[in-house]
C-alpha cells in the first residue's frame, strides 16, 4: 500500500469492526479502532459461522486459532417442538466443508471476539482505543471529521480519510449520515442461555444444532466450547419485549414459552439457568448507505433478524468487500465505497428476505404447520444444502488477486 493512502478510522470492535480492522491493517493501512465500552466482554452465548464468513477468518490467517475453539456439528437436525418428531436433516460437517470448500462452525462468541482481539492486538498497524464512543461524524469533502467521547466525559476531535462506521444496530454513524429510521421491530425476542453439556435434555445431545420448530417460536441448540456448554436459543412472540438488549429475562417468560414443548424440554424453565433476552430488529440499508469518506459496515448498514444465522457473517462478508475496493482504489476512497455499498446491497437484501421468510415458516401454526412438516419430510439433506448455495457458497471477491494474475 503506498503510504499516502489515507489511514481508516473503524468505529466499533465488534465482528465487524475487528474483521474489517485486520484486513485493512493487512494491506498496509494504519487503523484506529475506536470502540465506546471499556472491558471488551461477549454475550455469554454462541454463533454459527457458515462457509461463507469461516472462509474470510480461514483466509485471514484464524483458522487453525478457530479450529481449536470451535465446534463442528454433523447434522442440522429439524424436529418438531412439540412431538420431538424429526421433520428434516441436513449434512454439516464434512460434507458442508467439501460441498462449501469452508468450515461450518459453532463457538462461543467470548471465543471468537478474543480470538480477533488477540489477532488486532499483534497487529503493528492498529490501534485499539477503548472507552471511545464516537458521537458525531462531518463529510468535509473526502475527509471526515469526527467527535470522540471519552470514558471521562471529554470530546475529542478526530479527522479521517476513510471511516467505516461498524457499529452495530443502534449505529450512530447512520443517523449522522442522515438515515433518521430506527431498526424495525419485527415482534419478536430471543432468550439465550448456555448449559454444562451433562445437564441437557438428552433429546438436545449429541454433536448436532438442533431445530425445534413450535407455533410461533422455534428453539436452537449446539455445543460451543470444545462441547462442554451447549447454548440454547429460544425465539418467541413477544409483543411487549420492544426494548430489550441483553437484558435478564425472567424465568417465568421462559416458562410460558416452552409450554407447548416436550416435557423433556420444558425442564430447561425449571432450573436456575442464566436467561437473558434480545429484542428482534431489522432495517433494509440506507439510501445512500455512505458519504465521501465514511460508509457503514455490518449491522450498522443492514441489521437481520436471526433466523438465518447471518448477522455476523454478513458484517465478516461485508469487511472481505470492503477491503476489496480500497485495494482496487487505495486512493479514490469515495469511490471505493461506493462500489462497495453497490456490491453489498443485493447481498444484504436477499439475506434480510430470507430471515424473514425462514421466521414465517419456522413460526407456522397448523394447518399450514403440517404441509410444512410433509414439504420438508420430502426434502433430502443434499437438496436442502442446494437450496442454500447461494448463501454458504458466497466467495470473497479477489480484485488483488486479479491484478496480480493480470
Ligand atoms: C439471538 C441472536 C442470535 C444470533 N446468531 C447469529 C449467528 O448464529 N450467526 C451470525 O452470523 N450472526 C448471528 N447473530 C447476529 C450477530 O450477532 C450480529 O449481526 C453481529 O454481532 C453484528 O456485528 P457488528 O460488528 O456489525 O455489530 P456489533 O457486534 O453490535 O458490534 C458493534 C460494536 O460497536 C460498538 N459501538 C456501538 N456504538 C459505538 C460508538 N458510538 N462508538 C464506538 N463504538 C461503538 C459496540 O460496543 C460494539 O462493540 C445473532 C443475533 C442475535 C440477536
Amino acid at each position: 500500500m503506498p503510504d499516502s493512502a489515507p489511514s481508516a478510522v473503524v468505529v466499533g470492535a465488534g465482528i465487524g469492526g475487528l474483521t474489517t480492522a485486520l484486513l485493512l491493517a493487512r494491506q498496509g493501512r494504519s487503523v484506529t479502532l475506536f470502540e465506546r465500552r471499556t472491558a471488551l466482554d461477549e454475550a455469554g452465548a454462541g454463533i454459527q459461522l457458515s462457509p461463507n464468513a469461516s472462509r474470510v477468518l480461514v483466509a485471514l490467517g484464524l483458522g487453525p486459532a478457530l479450529a481449536r475453539h470451535a465446534v463442528t456439528p454433523d447434522e442440522l437436525v429439524v424436529r418438531s417442538l412439540s412431538s420431538g418428531r424429526r421433520l428434516a436433516g441436513m449434512p454439516l460437517g464434512e460434507t458442508m466443508r467439501a460441498r462449501f470448500g469452508a468450515p461450518y462452525w459453532v463457538i462461543h462468541r467470548a471465543d471468537l471476539h478474543t480470538l480477533l482481539l488477540d489477532a488486532a492486538r499483534a497487529e503493528p498497524n492498529i490501534r485499539i482505543s477503548i472507552g471511545r464512543k464516537v458521537t458525531a461524524v462531518a463529510v468535509e469533502g473526502a475527509r471526515a471529521r469526527l467527535s470522540v467521547e471519552t470514558a471521562g466525559g471529554a470530546t475529542e476531535e478526530r479527522e479521517a480519510g476513510l471511516v467505516v462506521g461498524a457499529d452495530g444496530l443502534w449505529s450512530a454513524l447512520r443517523p449522522a449520515l442522515g438515515d433518521t429510521r430506527k431498526p424495525v421491530y419485527r415482534g419478536y425476542a430471543a432468550w439465550r442461555t448456555t448449559v454444562p453439556a451433562a445437564e441437557v435434555p438428552d433429546e438436545m445431545a449429541g454433536n448436532i444444532t438442533g431445530l425445534w420448530l413450535g407455533r410461533g417460536m422455534h428453539l436452537v441448540h449446539y455445543p460451543v466450547c470444545r462441547g462442554r456448554l451447549v447454548n440454547i436459543v429460544l425465539v418467541a412472540r413477544a409483543e411487549g419485549s420492544v426494548n430489550v438488549w441483553n437484558s435478564k429475562a425472567e424465568q417465568a417468560d421462559v416458562a410460558r414459552h416452552l409450554a407447548q414443548a416436550l416435557p423433556a424440554l420444558r425442564t430447561l424453565a425449571d432450573r436456575p439457568l442464566d436467561w437473558r433476552v434480545w429484542s428482534l430488529f431489522d432495517l433494509p440499508p440506507p439510501r445512500p448507505w455512505g458519504r465521501g469518506p465514511v460508509t457503514l459496515l455490518g449491522d450498522a448498514a443492514h441489521p437481520v433478524l436471526p433466523f438465518l444465522a447471518q448477522g455476523g457473517a454478513l458484517a465478516i462478508e461485508d469487511a472481505a468487500v470492503l477491503a476489496d475496493a480500497l485495494a482496487g482504489e487505495p486512493h479514490d476512497v469515495p469511490s471505493a465505497l461506493r462500489a462497495y455499498e453497490a456490491a453489498r446491497r443485493p447481498r444484504a437484501l436477499r439475506v434480510q428476505q430470507a430471515a424473514r421468510e425462514n421466521g414465517r415458516i419456522y413460526h407456522m401454526a397448523a394447518p399450514f404447520s403440517l404441509v410444512r412438516n410433509l414439504v420438508m419430510a420430502r426434502t433430502s439433506g443434499e437438496a436442502m444444502l442446494a437450496r442454500y448455495a447461494w448463501l454458504y457458497g458466497w466467495q470473497p471477491p479477489q480484485h488483488e488477486a486479479r491484478r496480480n494474475a493480470a
